[in-house]
């Protein structure tokens, strides 16, 4: 069999102690339950082949295609703070590298595609329900503007999978800038293999940012790209409501994707101690804690570099240290950026910060919807008729008339006429985002009825989310009280 995938495996160059080498393990029926054409035209893949017989074998893992060489990478990572010196891919295989029609390599990963040596006590698949929420989360973020992994296609296999109960088998495969993780450092950092480390930095700096090797501290140069997109991410993160569920370190990609979208959710009531994820019992990944989480991570990122940094162990510390602190300052302003859109001000004062921090205060009292309050505040910036539809979002509408106060003082100081600022702020503020209690009904349909419309109709609503769609309004309403989902699931 002749595949047009276009392979170029940079990663698979590497030694052998960075992978294991081994195919998907085949499936018994697969079906096609949705390909991400658009996606696939773009990394110059036939989205036509793609949705024939060879190319659903392919995506469910039954063929591998020439100039694919499958492999299993190892990692390690720190889970809910305790270090696990080997974790690896227990249940992906990265099938191979395609340069897409933007020059950009990618990784081309099938996920649930079977048992490697990595898998522990795990199963190596992965159910129809965590694939479908990958699927729609991924996209939904894509759409939104946020760095993330995309999801290229989703596929039934013909097989159970056994969790609490039987469930239907699928395979996700997903395609990332790479799936190098600060866990994959971590992995050579413990075994004090400095010559992997440093193939490995050089392979991320090649394959990422380039620039960092024209420094003279290429390594140093490393960190502070990681950190500058672990920042911008994570604050892009918090403008949407978004929450990760499992940030630890082998979940943080180096190229500053999000990346493994488990338990992940979209918060609806504002509230910054909002957890969905059944297995944090503790709150360590709670929406507000994804900041000082992602510092902590970036620190176990700076620990493996210090045999690359230069000079004396203290310069490299020192050197190290100064790095993993610009997160903040470089956190603050992309989150302050992001609020000043949100907020309508095209321009910058100091009360800013304050002003968007009262109202999420405020928001948090009153348990106001976090993206309608958004939303509804590009009317009102349109004028105070707009006013009535977030006031009805807060438990004490009086709370934000006092607060819309201060707001349209400030917007007096601005340039933009009521109608420009509108329409800015709805390309920053979302109408539509994959909402918990939607995205559990989606998995419901197709799990327990083999129904992909609810699931294929929110993937449409979700891929052009700043824009308002009557007939599709019903998308951008929380769940009544009856319809929320409280707990999300890894699904492992
Ligand atoms: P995750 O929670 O998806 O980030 O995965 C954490 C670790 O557990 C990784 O090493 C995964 O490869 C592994 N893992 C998760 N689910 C499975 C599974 N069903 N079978 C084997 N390994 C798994
Ligand atoms: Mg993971």
């Amino acid at each position: 069999m002749t595949v047009p995938l276009p392979f170029d495996n940079s990663y698979a160059r590497l030694p052998e102690r960075f992978f294991a080498r081994l195919g998907p393990t085949p499936v018994a029926a697969p079906k096609l339950v949705r390909l991400n054409r658009a996606l696939a035209a773009g990394l110059g893949l036939d989205p036509d082949w793609l949705a024939g017989p060879d190319g659903v074998g392919f995506l469910a893992g039954n063929h591998v295609p020439a100039g694919a060489e499958p492999l299993a990478a190892a990692y390690a990572g720190h889970q809910f703070g305790n270090f696990v010196p080997q974790l690896g891919d227990g249940r992906a295989i990265l099938v191979g590298e395609v340069v897409d029609r933007t020059g950009t390599r990618r990784d081309v990963q099938l996920k649930g595609s079977g048992p490697t040596p990595f898998s522990r006590r795990g199963d190596g698949r992965a159910a129809l329900g965590p694939v479908l929420r990958e699927y729609v989360l991924s996209e939904a973020m894509a759409a939104l503007g946020i760095p993330t992994t995309r999801a290229l296609a989703a596929v039934t296999t013909g097989e159970r999978v056994y969790r609490e109960e039987a469930l239907p088998g699928a395979v996700l495969a997903r395609v990332a800038s790479s799936h190098i993780r600060v866990g994959t450092f971590q992995f050579f950092a413990a075994q004090g293999d400095v010559e992997a480390l440093r193939l490995l930095a050089d392979h991320a700096i090649h394959r990422h940012y380039p620039e960092a090797a024209e420094s003279a501290r290429p390594y140093c140069a490393l960190l502070e790209r990681v950190v500058a997109a672990q920042a911008a991410l994570v604050a892009r993160w918090l403008n949407v409501g978004f929450i990760h569920g499992v940030m630890n370190t082998d979940n943080v990609s180096i190229a500053g994707e999000t990346i493994d979208y488990g338990p992940c959710a979209f918060m609806d009531e504002y509230d910054p101690a909002t957890v969905f994820s059944a297995i944090d019992r503790h709150g360590r990944y709670a929406y507000g804690n994804q900041p000082r989480i992602a510092q902590w991570n970036l620190a176990r990122f700076a620990e493996t570099l210090l045999p690359l940094l230069s000079g004396s162990e203290a310069e490299a510390v020192a050197e190290a240290e100064a790095a993993v602190a610009a997160f903040a300052p470089r956190f603050e302003e992309a989150y302050l950026a992001g609020l000043r859109a949100k907020l309508g001000l095209a321009t910058a004062e100091d009360g800013d910060l304050a002003l968007g921090r009262d109202l999420l205060r405020v928001m948090a009292e009153n348990r106001a919807d976090f993206t309608l309050t958004f939303r509804r505040l590009c009317d009102a910036a349109a004028g105070p008729e707009g006013d009535d539809g977030v006031r009805r979002l807060f438990a004490e509408p009086a709370a934000y008339d006092a607060w819309a106060e201060g707001w349209r003082r400030r917007l007096a100081r601005e340039p933009l006429d009521g109608a420009e600022r509108a329409r800015a702020m709805r390309a920053a503020n979302p109408a539509f985002i994959p909402r918990n209690h939607r995205v559990e009904a989606v998995i419901r349909a197709a799990v327990d009825r083999e129904d992909f419309a609810p699931f294929e109709e929110l993937l449409a609503v979700l891929a052009d989310p700043y824009r308002d769609q009557p007939a599709f309004a019903h998308y951008a309403d929380p769940p009544k009280p009856e319809e929320r989902v409280l707990r999300t699931f890894c699904g492992t």
